[in-house]
């Protein structure tokens, strides 16, 4: 992908990419939020049922159960990341090559290994959480 030079960071208009610019943001903050077990990405259920989850489409969470197998209502705290690359926190979350969105610190459940397997054929490194 072009990258633009001189970027002073904000106000960057989105180029007519097919790569999404950025998660969708949860529209509400009830207990319907979820987040992505393996990038920890956080949006409400319908919208990983509608959506599926921006970093992962491999999981292919649109499909049948994928959402409740493949996210966790369980978190602590969620932090908005607008530019991953640049960002300490991303980078100490281990999350700074994942699109711009929500995304909560920790999750305590690991990804079922059904899924981990899914995630090693499409070359995806997937961090189990520590305990
Ligand atoms: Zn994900």
């Amino acid at each position: 992908m072009r990258r633009g030079g001189g970027g002073g960071g904000g106000g960057r208009m989105m180029d007519e990419d097919d790569r999404v610019e950025h998660a969708e943001i949860p529209t509400s903050f009830g207990h319907e939020l979820r987040a992505c077990l393996r990038c920890r990405l956080v949006k409400t259920f319908d919208q990983f049922r509608e959506n599926g989850c921006e970093n992962c489409p491999f999981l292919e969470m649109d499909k049948e159960d994928n959402v409740p197998n493949c996210t966790t209502a369980n978190f602590t705290g969620i932090i908005s990341l607008m530019d991953p690359s640049r960002s300490w926190a991303a980078r100490w979350l281990r999350i700074a090559k994942f699109i711009p969105g929500c995304y909560t610190l920790a999750v305590s459940e690991e990804l079922p290994e059904e899924y981990q397997g899914i995630c090693q054929d499409n070359n995806v490194h997937y961090v189990p959480p520590k305990r």
